[in-house]
């Protein structure tokens, strides 16, 4: 073994597994550009450190399940002008997760809203937080799974560890009595501790009748409105733009 091969199994056994590997570069580049030696050590560390960063960024990328890759950058505002390039920039200093705020995007089909949640939870990533996407439909079922096997209580607290949690289309399709208790027990569990992104075709006036028993839904409601930044998106459906202009 050469005293390079010799110093990456050291670096190694360090867990500098990213230096191990850019060790012989790392040297060639500062002995061609005369580095001094603090230079060189400042380079390592930063090396291994920036290393680090993308690699807990595509974990948590992985873990977020994001439906489809839907940046941010992709979204038209001149199709979608009942949000502005403005408002949404102004989420992506991410003091709404911050301070644990909430953000609802009511509309109806085809709008953006999903793109918009998407698009947000990406950078939020990119910022180092961690997210979890979930249809409504599969959070419920998720939950309704859990409490059969008496596991509610452990999976609202895995649930929780996630900065923000995505729930996408609420109120597409009708839930269950348990399934509204259960969801309530979710956002109860959220409140004031994590960020909720809420995607609807529901107004806040037609929860009422969604969830068929208000003494779930407001409370719900009450919990997911409370501290939140709500956008009413309008317009036609992106879907049916593209089918009649193609
Ligand atoms: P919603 O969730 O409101 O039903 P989506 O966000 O799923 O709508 O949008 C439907 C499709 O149209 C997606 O493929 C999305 O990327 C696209 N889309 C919607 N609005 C825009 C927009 N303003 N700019 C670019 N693509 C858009
Ligand atoms: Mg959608």
């Amino acid at each position: 073994m050469s005293r390079l091969e010799q110093t990456q199994s050291q670096y190694r056994s360090l867990r500098l597994s990213a230096t191990a590997g850019h060790l012989g570069e790392l040297l060639a580049q500062a002995e061609a550009n005369e580095l001094s030696y603090l230079e060189l050590a400042r380079q390592i560390a930063e090396h291994e450190l920036a290393e680090r960063t993308r690699r807990r960024i595509d974990r948590h990328l992985k873990q977020a399940q994001l439906p489809a890759h839907k940046p941010l950058e992709a979204f038209d505002y001149r199709h979608q002008t009942t949000i502005t390039k403005r408002q949404v920039s102004a989420l992506l200093d991410f003091g709404f997760i911050d301070e644990r705020q909430n953000l609802v995007f009511i509309g109806p089909p085809g709008v953006g809203k999903t793109h918009l949640a998407i698009g947000i939870a990406l950078k939020a990533i990119e910022a180092g937080y961690k997210v979890l996407f979930r249809t409504a439909l599969a959070l419920v079922e998720d939950l309704e799974l859990a409490e059969m096997k008496g596991e509610l209580k452990k999976r609202l607290r895995q649930l929780g560890k996630y900065d923000v949690l995505v729930i996408d289309e609420l109120g597409y399709l009708p839930m269950t009595r348990q399934a509204r208790y259960n969801l309530f027990q979710l956002i109860n569990s959220l409140y004031e501790y994590r960020s909720i992104i809420l995607t609807t075709n529901k107004d806040f006036s037609n929860w009422g009748a969604f969830f068929h028993d208000d003494a779930v839904a407001v409370p719900i409601i009450d919990r997911v409105i409370h501290h939140s930044h709500i956008f009413m998106l309008g317009g036609e459906s992106y879907r049916l733009k593209q089918k009649t202009t193609s």
